[in-house]
């Protein structure tokens, strides 16, 4: 029996679906209603194949959007927020900058997040004048346990893509799209993206770094707000300005690039040697050199 659903769940189903869409996620399937279930379930039931991702987060790699190409190539900058004075400006010191933006985010509860089982904020780590950079998509068990971005099985595998490209952990700065965990390592939600991600292109702008690596889909499209497959968005290099963010001293912008997420390899290792072959396009730009063996 079709039941008519209210007109603030329709708003948030269609507000929903638009949002899947600019995933790339386009079919959805829906099981026989019992006459017992309620509205609620509906939604449940749209919101499956996000639950499936959830548990899957490799299958977020490599969603196929239909639309060709990149759809919007530039963030919206917030005009008020370009104007607002930030804490960190004109600071010169790097660290004391961080610092600075960790004191605003506070405790923040500026997105849902909060409230949904976060055990603490994961701001990022790493050398607050790294010439190199990862954000990846937000923290899992791991990260919200120890505070600290790619902590888990993932991030090893990231220590080790950057040994390999001949550099240490310590050298880089790494940090996530959201900085509280979503339950459940659910894919984050646009709004829990557009409510966190200025504090992330703050960190950028504070840490001027040359390259940005965008680790999975969900960071790049955050980042470049642009939706394409990884088949798309991989293998070239795009210039990176912080949204909502001035330039300062100069600084141009980086050059982004991306790869597969550290928990797609490690449930796809196949995929390894297409990661490695977009690491070395950021090593060459950067000039590095893998370590010899003898050094290991
Ligand atoms: S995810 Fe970001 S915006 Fe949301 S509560 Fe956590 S720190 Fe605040």
């Amino acid at each position: 029996m079709a039941q008519a659903l209210d007109a603030d769940l329709r708003r948030a189903l269609a507000e929903r679906l638009r949002y899947y869409h600019e995933l790339g996620i386009y079919d959805f399937y829906r099981r026989e209603l019992q006459v017992t279930e309620s509205v609620a379930s509906v939604s449940a039931d749209v919101a499956e194949p996000a639950s499936a991702l959830r548990s899957q987060p490799e299958l977020r790699e490599e969603m196929a959007a239909r639309k060709p190409a990149v759809v919007a190539a530039v963030a919206e900058e917030n005009i008020f927020d370009l104007l607002t004075p930030k804490p960190e400006q004109g600071v010169v010191d790097s660290n004391r900058a961080l610092k600075l933006i960790r004191e605003d985010l506070g405790d923040c509860m500026r997105c849902k997040l909060h409230k949904q089982g976060r055990k603490q904020i994961v701001f990022g780590v790493g050398n607050p004048r790294a010439e190199l950079m990862f954000v990846g998509e937000g923290p899992g068990a791991d990260e919200d346990a120890q505070g600290e971005p790619f902590v888990g099985r993932a991030g090893q595998l990231l220590n080790n893509m950057i040994k390999a490209m001949g550099l240490r952990r310590e050298e880089v700065y790494i940090a996530n799209v959201v900085k509280c965990r979503p339950p459940g390592n659910r894919t984050p939600e646009r709004d829990e993206c557009e409510t966190c991600s200025p504090f992330l292109m703050r960190q950028i702008a504070v840490i001027k770094p040359k390259v940005v690596v965008a680790l999975g889909a969900v960071a790049a499209k955050n980042l470049l707000a642009i939706n394409a497959p990884m088949s798309e968005l991989r293998g070239r290099f795009y210039d990176f300005m912080p949204a909502g963010v001035r330039s300062s001293d100069g600084w141009l912008g980086a050059k982004l690039a991306v790869t597969y997420h550290p928990a797609f390899l490690l449930r796809d290792p196949r995929q390894k040697g297409e990661a490695w072959k977009d690491l070395q396009m950021v090593m060459k730009y950067l000039g590095l050199e893998p370590p010899k063996k003898t050094e290991e």
